[in-house]
């Protein structure tokens, strides 16, 4: 039994991919028993933990296992593609797909693939460091010599939050506002702010907000997809890119996205956007439930004083760095306070300069700074959602807030667009 050719490297021009990873089922497991005894596998009792490349009319390209073993170590237990679409991609596609759910990944290759193995980001490593009945199965092996069994694991990979943008609503230049900053702006296209926004990038990619400059922030940071979303709260600067998802997920991710906000959000979104009600895995957070994503980050919900069902976002890796982001705030609850305390990287509203603004919402940088030293004794102070527009006739925020924080050696930093935070 064997598929129809896949199609070709040619179609990568079509917005729908040739072929699309999930999960196996039942009705795939003759086809994928007869992959897997090729390659010695002789065990498959059911679907768990096997993942399958298919064409959109579902024909199967080839399936991936990943099984842990008794040392807590994820393993591919194999990677198999039909002969006739192999030298396609399909292979890396799928260990791509495993490396985003299980980041600590091991496999035993045949000798021969260990080139495969290395384009696809793994290392060689030592027998030990694979489970002892994995080592053991390639130890009673018949074909042992003639396989020449190699242990590989996945390399680590930058773990990083990128800010696609670093102004409150508006923007900076606001077209409306001739402020010194934004006049500045004007003429020097590198002091300008979009919306804030951040995505957090490893082998996946999960954004946090939805800024009305979205489209043209991935663009520029070369962001191609998206695996979920979150949201702090359903106020416009957050918000009003959202629709730009649209067509990634209807026409080239073709499943339903995992998106995350609370409920009070999720409503708010939903009378805005109706009409994209079908497209998401609608996930409704409750103050202080954690869930995980993509390269092993926990993501925890943290209820904020802003609006209704607001949320920063605690992003822990498995390395246990730990990364606030709170981009709307006002005073820090207590609760809230105790779990940041000596966070590593603190990302927070920081939207007015001195005495100007509304503190019945918002804090001002000169607050952020205080409270991220004194109160939460933050590793890494970073200011965001800038507002600069209400200010003194002559008064160039944005200057003064750069000078301002030299005085704290490189702890405070000013966001920029673009600019990256390691989160392990
Ligand atoms: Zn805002
Ligand atoms: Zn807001
Ligand atoms: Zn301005």
């Amino acid at each position: 039994m064997t598929p129809n050719p896949a199609r070709t490297r040619e179609d990568d021009s079509m917005i729908t991919p040739a072929w699309r990873i999930r999960d196996a089922v039942d009705v795939d497991m003759p086809l994928i028993r007869e992959l897997f005894v090729e390659e010695g596998f002789t065990d498959l009792t059911d679907p768990t933990g096997i993942r399958v490349a298919a064409t959109p009319d579902n024909t199967m390209l080839g399936a991936c296992r990943s099984e842990q073993g008794s040392d807590g170590h994820w393993n591919i237990r194999p990677v198999v593609v039909f002969d006739v679409v192999q030298h396609h991609g399909v292979g890396a596609s799928l260990l791509r797909d495993a490396l985003k759910r299980h980041p600590d990944m091991y496999l035993v290759s045949r000798g021969e693939i260990e080139p495969f193995y290395l384009a696809c980001g793994f290392e060689r490593c030592s027998w030990e460091e694979i489970a002892p009945e994995f080592q053991n199965e390639c130890a009673q092996c018949a074909d042992r010599a003639s396989c020449g069994p190699i242990p590989f694991k996945a390399k680590d990979v930058d773990l990083t939050l990128t800010f696609l943008g670093t102004s409150s609503g508006c923007g900076v230049p606001a077209f409306f506002c001739h402020c010194p900053s934004c006049e500045a702006a004007r003429e020097n296209p590198a002091l300008r702010r979009t919306c804030t926004g951040v995505v957090l990038r490893g082998r996946g990619t999960t954004l946090i907000d939805t800024p009305p400059d979205l489209r043209a922030q991935l663009v520029r940071e070369d962001v191609h997809d998206i695996d979920e979303v979150f949201l702090t709260h359903a106020h416009y600067d957050h918000l009003g890119g959202f629709g730009e998802l649209e067509y990634l997920i209807r026409l080239y991710q073709d499943r339903p996205m995992p998106f995350h906000a609370s409920a009070p959000a999720m409503n708010e979104v939903f009378k805005e956007f109706s009409y994209m009600d079908d497209i998401f895995a609608i996930d409704y957070l409750e103050e202080f439930d954690t869930r995980t994503v993509s390269d092993g980050l926990t993501i925890q919900a943290l209820p904020l004083n802003h609006c209704p069902g607001a949320m920063g976002y605690l992003i822990t890796s498995s390395s246990g760095k730990r990364t606030f982001y709170a981009p709307d705030t006002a005073e820090l609850k207590p609760d809230v306070i105790r779990l940041l305390k000596g966070v590593d990287n603190l990302i927070m509203d920081s939207t007015f300069w001195g005495e100007a603004g509304n503190f019945k919402t918002h804090h001002s940088m000169q607050q952020t700074i205080d409270e991220g030293i004194n109160l939460l004794d933050a590793g890494a102070i970073y200011l965001t959602h800038l507002a600069p527009h209400i200010c003194e006739p002559d008064e160039n925020v944005i200057d003064e807030l750069y000078a301002y924080v030299k005085q704290f050696e490189g702890r405070v930093i000013v966001a920029e667009d673009g600019m990256k935070v390691p989160l392990s």
